[in-house]
């Protein structure tokens, strides 16, 4: 019994938790180890005297340090949280709870209060609380950053969209003066001059290749990347936009191996994209590799759904840390120049925007793309394989048919010229353009008043008069027109029986879904891309006029 005694009054002098004995006025009886740290005073000091001085009476509302212990003793507040203010020592929070001991011999009530240090809870507790406060204002800025990058994101794209269309209209004077000059003005010009002209219309042609590039960017942005699919043979396109690079790829000793079954499964997509695809990823295999090593390219089935195609060059390498951003838009790194002869001269500068419209395709088709390559290492051709995976039957639904989209595709074989016309046709057939764009006018004009007679209008009301009093064999306008505009007067043309079968195309800087659509549902037949060359425009005139020449005999 003796020995119990003594191990509870070790444990009790021992606890971590500061044990005080008071009476019902809160005079102290007796407090173990803890409780001297905790007021950091010696029990010898503070037995027989009040605990109130180290609590403060501000904390219990005013109430003394014995009401307060008489309230705690109803047993309606059985543990609250107090400030201690030990003697010379920084204040401590601690939790305190009271229960009864009953009477001592003296027959006063003594209580048991226990206190345990609560600060560096209280201290943790504070500190996650301004943590989590400072994430969620971290929170609230990352969603309005998030909200403003997209923001300018969008900005961004319209932008580029609105520049480039701008672009086209001034391209269609350059692209269309130069052409005018080297068909027909070769006598009459200086060499020098000439090559200078050529050299600027050459200039015009790749500006107008990098604006479609951007207006390419902000439709996958933008997610309007319209497909016209059809069912395809993979290794045929690839063949033949290796076939189209031998220029490049000859000049640079590099050729092509490619590997791949002799019949493929048919693939669903877009011819033109999927050219794209391929062309961007063998240019840049040229481009970034060293004179006359081999671009390996393959073509497998995989399983029954996929095809993997892979194009693997032996040139410069990709740096790991890069792999991911080069198919972003406008990411270059840079690092053509390391190797080739004269890149710059067979390929053009790059624009970083080729790899991001090739992901954009890919993914439109349900496919994915990445690249393997060990890392650039000096002196060394480390070289790099493109992996591309495309699903055997993509889901592209025909709402995504781009066929009445399908606008201009230059051809320059099948581009007529204007005497064949003449000789063909001996009357000289009435052209009437409705376009308040005097300089896209003047080119036309230029381009065709040989072999055609050319009414310009530069109104819509003035073209609507032309077209009934002349009947002119093709009509071209714009489908912005100051008052009357392109559609209204294509519409009222097309509900008369007089106007009703000639044939209309529209021309505009514009090639959004949404306007073409729109010209072919007020009944134009065509559509013509500014900016046009004048080859162009007379082959699209030409195809007009023999469209109309079919449908005549076999009325
Ligand atoms: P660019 O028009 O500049 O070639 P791309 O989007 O096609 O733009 O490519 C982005 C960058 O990726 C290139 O500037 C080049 O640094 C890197 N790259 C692309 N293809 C290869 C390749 N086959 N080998 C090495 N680097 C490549």
């Amino acid at each position: 019994m003796q020995q119990d005694t003594s191990l509870f009054a070790r444990i009790i002098e021992k606890t971590p938790v500061g044990i005080v004995v008071v009476t019902a006025s809160g005079i102290v009886r007796f407090m173990n180890c803890c409780a001297e740290q905790l007021f950091n005073v010696k029990r010898e000091t503070l037995i027989g005297n009040s605990l109130e001085p180290f609590i403060g009476v501000e904390q219990h509302d005013g109430a003394t340090w014995e009401q307060m212990i008489r309230h705690m003793a109803t047993g309606e507040l059985t543990e609250t949280t107090l400030m201690l203010q030990p003697i010379d020592r920084d204040d401590t929070m601690c939790k305190i709870t009271l229960f009864s001991l009953g009477k001592d011999t003296d027959d006063a009530e003594q209580f048991v209060l226990t206190f345990r240090d609560i600060t560096q809870e209280i201290l943790f507790n504070e500190q996650i609380e301004k943590k989590n406060l400072e994430m969620a204002k971290m929170n609230s800025e990352l969603i309005r950053w998030n909200a403003e990058l997209k923001r300018v994101s969008e900005l961004k794209s319209n932008f580029l969209s609105i520049a480039s269309h701008e672009l086209k209209t001034p391209l269609t004077s350059i692209k269309g003066y130069s052409d005018i000059i080297i068909d027909n003005m070769r006598d009459r010009i200086d060499e020098g001059v000439y090559r200078m002209i050529e050299s600027i219309n050459r200039a015009a042609d790749r500006l107008h290749k990098v604006v479609n590039s951007i207006l390419d960017v902000t439709r996958i942005e933008q997610k309007r990347l319209r497909l016209k699919p059809e069912m395809l043979d993979l290794g045929a396109v690839a063949k033949d936009c290796i076939d189209d690079l031998t220029q490049f790829s000859q000049k640079r000793g590099i050729t092509f191996n490619c590997s791949f079954p002799a019949v493929l499964p048919q693939f669903y997509g877009d011819k033109m994209r999927l050219q794209q695809v391929f062309t961007n990823l063998f240019s840049n295999a040229i481009k970034f590799s060293p004179d006359g090593s081999p671009v390996k390219v393959t073509i497998a089935v995989e399983g029954e759904e996929r095809f993997h195609i892979t194009v693997h060059d032996q040139g410069v390498g990709i740096n790991k840390e890069e792999q991911r951003n080069i198919f972003d838009a406008f990411y270059e790194v840079g690092n053509a120049n390391r190797h080739s002869t004269d890149f710059s001269k067979f390929m053009g500068g790059g624009t970083g925007l080729g790899l991001s419209i090739v992901k954009g395709i890919v993914e439109r088709h349900g496919g994915r793309i990445w690249v393997e390559s060990e890392g650039v290492r000096e002196g060394e051709f480390p070289g790099s394989t493109f992996h591309v995976m495309l699903p055997q039957h993509a889901e592209i639904g025909w709402d995504d048919d781009e066929t009445k989209t399908l606008i201009v595709e230059r051809d320059d074989d099948k581009a007529v010229d204007l005497e064949k016309i003449t000789e063909m046709i001996n009357e000289k057939p009435v052209i009437l353009f409705i376009d308040s764009d005097r300089e896209a006018v003047e080119i036309a004009r230029m381009v065709l008043e040989n072999a055609f007679e050319v009414l310009v209008a530069e109104t819509g009301e003035i073209g609507l008069a032309l077209a009934f009093s002349r009947h002119p064999s093709v009509i071209l306008m714009d489908s912005y027109l100051p008052g009357l505009d392109g559609y209204r007067i294509c519409r009222i043309l097309r509900s008369q029986d007089e106007t009703r079968d000639i044939p209309i195309a529209f021309f505009s800087a514009g090639t959004q879904n949404t306007e073409i659509q729109k010209c072919f549902a007020s009944g134009a037949d065509d559509f013509v891309v500014k900016p046009f060359s004048g080859r162009e425009l007379v082959d699209k005139i030409w195809r007009l006029l023999m469209k109309k020449k079919e449908e005549d005999t076999f009325k």
